[in-house]
């Protein structure tokens, strides 16, 4: 949508001058009021018209709306009136989801400061702590605040106790809000531009912006979102993005108030988005530094650590003709999004589909959901499995990202697992059987932090394999809702592990192998040719279910054909009634995959997910 020309900005000046520039984000657990934060500082600030706000505006993709947290990072330029000056504020609001901590830690790169906003209700919570300490390793300074001050069960003094049993916050410096109502906004925004420090770039050295986001749009192609770290940048001018070398032409820039509104230059401190002639979505590379090649810098901004996904799953198109189309949408979106990745993979049952990694399990059902939605593709989805490390004779390494790659027993020397340190944050009557839960899923106990006498830290080491399934549910149910996990990858670690294959009517079904210890091997086989039993539909003819490792078949089941065709109930003459119920069947049919003779569907790929087995 064409943009109005930011009048707002001092047009005199040749600059912004980085004194009145503050970049900050707001950083904080789910649901402690992060977009309701944002949204208030937008109508502080007047930065939109008041028919223009709606709850939450920065989360602007529907999925977010939907499920009410926020996914993308998001950016806005807020102008504030202190003391006579109008400052420029740049906020990135951020997500607090433990899956999407590697957005988090890209908008923390663009900024100088944070806000760090804690429920005063619930307390100091897992991601609190995690999303703190990243911003301590990012050098921002931290403004810790307290937010829903207006509700009855507030527990100020308390939860300022928390923050400095936990993180070691002064309590003359923890100051209070209300996101809803109001309650210290404007307090709060004149303390952001006395604390916070103003960008330190300098305008006069060559350009260096740091990307820390973009996005495809369907008319105007690829969309940067930048900081100006050094120098300035103009529209018109000629770029150079250090990873791939190639110089476009800048046809738009502009601010985000929090819709693209464009300028003529953008300099040192600034934040805004860049529109040049890119045609490659592979071109863009999140964390890059734009350039002027006619005065390069000695040195590229130091970038983000790409992350590295852990979770994979493959994605198979329902209808096989939509395998080109959702090769366009992975493509799309995962401009949009860095930290998952896909390659082409074909299975025996599914057909021609995608391997997909992602960071994790919100992190994984998001994708899907997006894609379904923003494509229009019926996807059906195998379970997901961690990578792992096969180590041969000869000591060489492969990394697996699916369980059909694993080579036979024989040839492995070890089987390496990736291991979480996983810390709870919950109250203390849950703490014996959380640590029951982890003990179970070969846990490996590691300390435990007081925030008070009733609410305390656990932290264990487990295999991400025994996590990503349920153990947030479980946690849930243990806490009745009041504990909350994060977690950090430690590393691969050796274990007994063991392909499990399932065998329906004889044929190995490649998207049902999954990686089990071999201690739990027989009773994961017994449950899961049970699940599957009960998800697989009677055919005419009799269906045996079968576990094997290797050559050696650990369960069996079996699926009685049916007797009659359920059509001859239809008194044989009544036409119309039949092509109703074929049409019902027609429709049932829908996330079903042929495997040799056998229906299979999308239900029983999940089977392997259920922890139980
Ligand atoms: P986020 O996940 O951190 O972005 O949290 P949201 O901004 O989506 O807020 C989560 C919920 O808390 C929403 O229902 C908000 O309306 C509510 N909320 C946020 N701030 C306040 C506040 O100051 N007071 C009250 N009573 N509710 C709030
Ligand atoms: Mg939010």
């Amino acid at each position: 949508m064409p943009e109005k020309v930011d009048t707002l900005i001092q047009p005199k000046l040749h600059f912004m001058n980085p004194s009145l520039i503050r970049n900050f984000c707001i950083i904080a657990h789910i649901d402690h009021g992060k977009s309701t934060l944002a949204d208030r500082l937008i109508e502080t600030t007047n930065t939109l018209d008041k028919r223009d706000l709606r709850e939450q505006v920065l989360d602007n993709m529907d999925l977010e709306r939907e499920r009410g947290i926020t996914i993308k990072a998001s950016a806005v330029t807020l102008h504030h009136d202190f003391q006579g000056q109008i400052y420029d504020l740049n906020l990135i609001d951020t997500p607090g989801h433990v899956d999407f901590h590697y957005e988090v830690s890209r908008s923390l790169a663009a900024c100088d400061g944070a806000v760090l906003l804690v429920d005063a209700a619930q307390g100091v919570e897992a991601q609190t702590v995690a999303n703190a300490y990243a911003a301590i390793e990012h050098d921002l300074m931290i403004i810790p605040v307290l937010n829903k001050i207006d509700i009855a069960q507030a527990r100020p003094e308390e939860v300022t106790a928390e923050l400095e049993q936990i993180l070691g916050f002064h309590p003359d410096e923890v100051r209070q809000i209300s996101a809803r109502s109001g309650i210290g906004i404007r307090e709060l925004l004149s303390h952001m531009i006395h604390s916070f420090p103003p960008p330190s770039g300098d305008i006069t050295a060559p350009l260096r912006a740091l990307i820390f986001d973009c996005k495809f749009d369907e008319f105007r192609g690829v969309i940067m979102f930048i900081r100006v770290v050094d120098g300035d940048l103009q529209s018109g001018q000629t770029i150079q993005l250090l990873k791939s070398q190639t110089a476009y032409e800048v046809t738009e820039i502009g601010h985000l108030r929090p819709e693209m509104t464009s300028c003529k230059k953008l300099t040192a401190g600034q934040v805004g988005y860049c529109i040049a002639n890119l045609k490659s979505l592979d071109d863009v590379h999140i964390g890059d530094t734009v350039t002027n090649p006619e005065r390069p810098p000695k040195l590229a901004l130091p970038g983000y650590q790409q992350p590295k996904p852990m979770v994979f799953c493959g994605l198979y198109p329902v209808e096989s003709q939509d395998f080109e189309k959702l090769r366009s949408a992975l493509m799309k979106l995962r401009l949009n999004d860095a930290s998952f990745i896909y390659e082409p993979e074909t299975s025996e049952g599914l057909g021609f589909g995608f391997r997909c990694g992602f960071l994790g399990m919100l992190h994984m059902d998001i994708v899907r959901e997006r894609l379904e939605r923003e494509s229009n593709i019926e996807l059906i989805q195998t379970a997901p499995n961690v990578t792992y490390q096969i180590v041969f004779p000869d000591n060489s390494i492969q990394t697996i990202s699916n369980p059909q790659d694993v080579p036979a027993d024989s040839k492995i020397e070890a089987f390496h697992e990736p291991i979480v340190r996983v810390s709870f944050l919950l109250p203390t009557d849950a703490m014996g059987s959380m640590m029951q839960l982890c003990e179970d899923r070969r846990g490996v106990y590691q300390k435990t932090e007081y925030l008070s006498p009733l609410r305390a830290m656990l932290i264990y080491d487990l295999p991400l394999a025994e996590v990503i399934y349920d153990l947030y549910d479980k946690l849930k149910s243990a806490t009745r809702g009041y504990g909350t996990m994060d977690y950090e990858v430690l590393g691969y670690r050796p274990a007994d592990l063991v392909r499990l294959d399932l065998l329906v009517a004889n044929h190995r079904v490649d998207a049902l192998s999954t990686i089990v210890h071999r201690k739990q091997a027989d009773r994961r086989a017994r449950r899961l040719v049970q699940r599957l039993r009960n998800e697989i539909d009677r055919h005419l003819f009799e269906v045996i279910i079968q576990a094997a490792i290797g050559n050696r078949i650990i369960a069996r089941e079996r699926i009685a054909p049916l007797r009659k065709n359920v059509t001859a109930k239809c008194y044989g003459g009544d036409i119309t009634r039949k092509r109703k119920l074929w049409a019902k069947q027609r429709a049932g049919k829908k996330r079903l995959k042929q495997v040799g003779q056998v229906e299979i569907p999308q239900r029983a790929f999940l089977a392997v997910l259920d922890n139980q087995a």
